[in-house]
């Protein structure tokens, strides 16, 4: 809170926020929303705010009704995709379009993410956090397969995968220029927005908050399709767990069917059981089974490499450098 004071006495060289919010046949949201932030940005001193609307292949009036609030308010602004690209990359070309701001914020057009938590960001940002999240309470048009399957998905990225993520953590959430400088080194092309920065690791504050229900009750534009193949992604790009444990199960199907022909041969030459040539056959192709199975584990250590190689993540981040006097 402290610091913060530094910003708003000088008022010639004022804080640039942007918010970049992604668009998706949210004609009938947009107003509102606009309406919303201009007033949560009311409550905030010695910031200059602009809104930019990324409209990810809307097929409904969301581009008009972007570009009518442009022309009447020059804070608002537009960028359109050629066609549907998924929230994702809608939110990544938003940010790299934002280099110059201080800070952006993301926000859903729905007001599923409420504008009023605005200010409390800020304020957390000002105080050093570098990303802020707003964290899911409850979510009320959330069914029972939505809900299950996100804490199955959560569950499975923070045990198995090379990152934690933010337990129930939206895409509701302030980034520092710092951190939106770092998500340009980033070239990967199947991402998970919120699981990069999560990745990335900076000074992170988590706010929680009620998601109200979508404001046009109008079929949430993730279906579960989608939804699912996010989950996918997410998981085979942060962990090779799934290719892992074909290697694990191999290991496993070796062993007991080695162990297996060995007592087998050993009872029958102290002649306990007599068995049959085709049972010494099964258990022959079982054990060359989880040889493959194995090689196939092997094989993903080697993928493991290639795809740390290819998808080229940054090796380390730099927070801050000191300065060399110049004066010296
Ligand atoms: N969205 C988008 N592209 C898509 C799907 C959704 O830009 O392909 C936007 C949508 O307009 C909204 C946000 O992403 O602003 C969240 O979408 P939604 O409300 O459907 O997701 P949920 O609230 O279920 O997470
Ligand atoms: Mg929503």
């Amino acid at each position: 809170m402290d610091n913060s004071s530094a910003y708003k006495s000088d008022v010639s060289n004022p804080i640039n926020l942007v918010v970049i919010v992604p668009v998706y046949n949210e004609a009938e949201n947009l107003r509102a929303l606009a309406a919303h932030l201009i007033k949560a940005f009311r409550k905030v001193e010695g910031v200059c705010w602009k809104c930019l609307f990324v409209d990810d292949g809307s097929q409904d009036t969301s581009w008009e009704v972007i570009e009518a609030l442009s022309s009447e308010d020059s804070r608002f602004q537009g960028m359109t995709l050629s066609r549907n690209f998924g929230k994702e990359i809608a939110l990544t070309a938003g940010v790299e379009t934002a280099q110059d701001a201080d800070a952006v914020i993301c926000i859903d057009a729905d007001l599923q993410h409420p504008p009023e938590l605005i200010p409390d960001f800020i304020r957390e940002w000002k105080k050093g956090y570098e990303v802020v999240i707003g964290v899911h309470g409850d979510v009320e048009d959330y069914t029972l397969i939505k809900k299950i399957g996100s804490a199955v998905f959560y569950r499975i990225i923070n045990q198995f995968c090379d990152i934690s993520l933010t337990t129930r953590g939206t895409d509701f959430r302030l980034l520092d220029k710092k951190v939106v400088r770092t998500l340009r080194q980033f070239s990967e092309r199947s991402r998970m927005f919120r699981g990069l920065i999560d990745w990335m690791g900076f000074r992170t504050k988590t706010i929680e908050f009620n998601a109200p229900a979508r404001l046009n009750h109008a079929k949430p534009s993730y279906s579960y399709k989608k939804l699912f193949s996010l989950a996918i992604n997410s998981i085979t790009s942060f962990s090779l767990l799934p290719l892992k444990l074909t290697g694990y199960l191999g290991v496993l199907v070796t062993t007991l069917s080695s162990l297996l022909l060995l007592v087998m041969l050993t009872t029958q030459i102290i002649e306990w059981q007599v068995y049959t040539v085709q049972a010494y056959f099964v258990v022959f192709i079982t054990f060359l089974v989880g040889i493959m199975l194995s090689a196939m584990g092997l094989m993903a250590l080697y993928i493991g490499h290639i795809h740390t190689e290819v998808v080229g993540r940054p090796l380390y981040i730099v927070r801050e450098k000191t300065m060399a006097r110049s004066s010296d």
